[in-house]
């Protein structure tokens, strides 16, 4: 038997090891215990009553008039407590409508909150099932109540007060159940996850995302929608503003198309997925770089256009 063991077995680290939080507190007071950090919420008014709120998780679109209220977006439980709460002009009233964006956790996490505080959750007609094989992939038990009540295939639009506010699905790109909002009159798009302004995007697969159909997805929406328009989306890089226009769309969109050519180019230089994986940061996309490590989704995003690209 080692010291360590000797130790263990005799109950003395037990006292040696009281010992010496005893010798500890004596030399400076015993820190609390770790609390996980409150991030900063900011709800700010873009035009006509329309918005944004930032937290934790995805950006948050808002609208208050006089007749209507409405979400694109619920973040976690504990933000959307935050909305229903200091929403600016809400004042105790029914929110007319919760939109999501699609179906992943930091856009809906917050969608059980809103229920009893909204008339309708409205998503892709692809959410619901992406929101119950999520949970059964990570062996969740869902809320129900999470659940949208409202869905669409293509198009959806409705009067909030002398807002409008439509919503169109382009097919698969971050996920197969992306859509884009318009606050028409406001003039404000949220774009959900369909851009990560100068960050390397989560592909999501296995939620029937497509990198090819992507590129196309954000052709069309800089076709589609006014060039004056204000744009929201989900993640971005801290150093660039938390809204943006055509320009960062088509840099975002370069990106994709970039990541697919190089892909491309790798396995016909016939390079293994492995060897294609191992790059840190793709050339071309400076504001894009980020340290090896964890937080490097490059990596990824070179797998799945792999997969992608090789699957028949
Ligand atoms: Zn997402």
């Amino acid at each position: 038997m080692n010291r360590r063991d000797f130790l263990l077995k005799s109950g003395a680290a037990v006292s040696l090891s009281l010992l010496a939080r005893g010798a500890l507190s004596a030399q400076a007071p015993a820190t609390p215990p770790a609390r996980p950090p409150t991030p900063v919420t900011e709800f700010k008014e873009l035009r006509r009553g329309v918005g944004l709120f930032t937290g934790r998780g995805a950006t948050t679109g808002w609208l208050v008039n006089p007749d209507a209220l409405a979400v694109v977006d619920t973040q976690f439980p504990d933000m959307a407590g935050i909305i229903l709460k200091d929403l600016p002009g809400r004042g105790g009233r029914t929110l007319d409508a919760v939109i999501n964006t699609h179906h992943h956790g930091d856009h809906t996490g917050g969608n059980a909150v809103f229920r009893p505080a909204t008339k309708t959750i409205v998503a892709h007609a692809n959410v619901p099932d992406l929101l119950r094989a999520r949970a059964e992939a990570d062996k969740r038990t869902l809320d129900p109540a999470g659940l949208p009540d409202a869905t669409f295939a293509d198009a959806w639009r409705h009067d909030f007060g002398d807002e409008t506010i439509s919503a169109k699905y382009f097919g698969p790109a971050h996920t197969k159940g992306d859509i884009v909002v318009l606050f028409e009159k406001a003039n404000v798009v949220h774009l959900g996850d369909l851009l990560f302004n100068r960050r390397y995007p989560v592909i999501d697969r296995p939620g029937g995302a497509s990198v090819r159909n992507w590129v196309k997805v954000l052709e069309k929406i800089t076709a589609d929608y006014p060039k004056e328009a204000i744009y929201l989306f989900g993640h971005g890089n801290a150093k660039f503003a938390p809204t943006c226009g055509h320009t960062d769309l088509s840099v975002f969109r370069d990106y994709l198309a970039a990541l697919l050519a190089h892909v491309e180019s790798e396995i016909k230089a016939g390079k293994s997925k492995e060897e294609i994986q191992n790059l840190e940061n793709l050339a071309g996309f400076p504001d894009f770089h980020v340290p090896p490590g964890p937080g490097n989704r490059l990596p990824s995003n070179l797998g799945v256009a792999y997969e992608e690209l090789t699957s028949v």
